[in-house]
C-alpha cells in the first residue's frame, strides 16, 4: 500500500505523536513498578496434624483464626476451611 507523501508540517506533528506516546509510555511503566503489590505479610498460624481424608493425600492442617481452630485442607484447585466444632476456644466459652 502506497501512502500519501507526508510534507513537513505533517512529519514533524507526527514526530511530536510519537513524542508524546513515548513519555505516555514510560509514565505508566513507572506507575505500574511503583504500584506492584508487595507480598502480604501472614498473621494466620497453621499446624500440621495426622488427619487424612480419603480424596486428599496431604494430611490437614489446623488454622487458627481469632483463636478458633479450623480444619484446612488444600489440593490441585480443592480448598477446605471448615470449623474444627470441638475447638480449644468453643470448648472454655460454653463451661
Ligand atoms: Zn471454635
Amino acid at each position: 500500500m502506497m501512502g500519501v507523501p507526508l510534507n513537513k508540517q505533517q512529519r514533524k506533528e507526527g514526530c511530536l505523536i510519537m513524542t508524546i506516546l513515548g513519555i505516555i509510555a514510560i509514565i505508566g511503566l513507572i506507575l505500574f513498578i511503583m504500584v506492584e503489590p508487595k507480598e502480604p505479610k501472614v498473621n494466620v498460624d497453621k499446624e500440621k496434624t495426622t488427619y487424612i481424608l480419603k480424596e486428599y493425600y496431604t494430611p490437614a492442617e489446623i488454622v487458627i483464626i481469632d483463636s478458633c481452630e479450623y480444619l484446612y485442607l488444600s489440593e490441585g484447585h480443592a480448598i477446605v476451611l471448615t470449623h474444627k466444632g470441638n475447638c480449644k476456644n468453643c470448648k472454655t466459652k460454653t463451661q
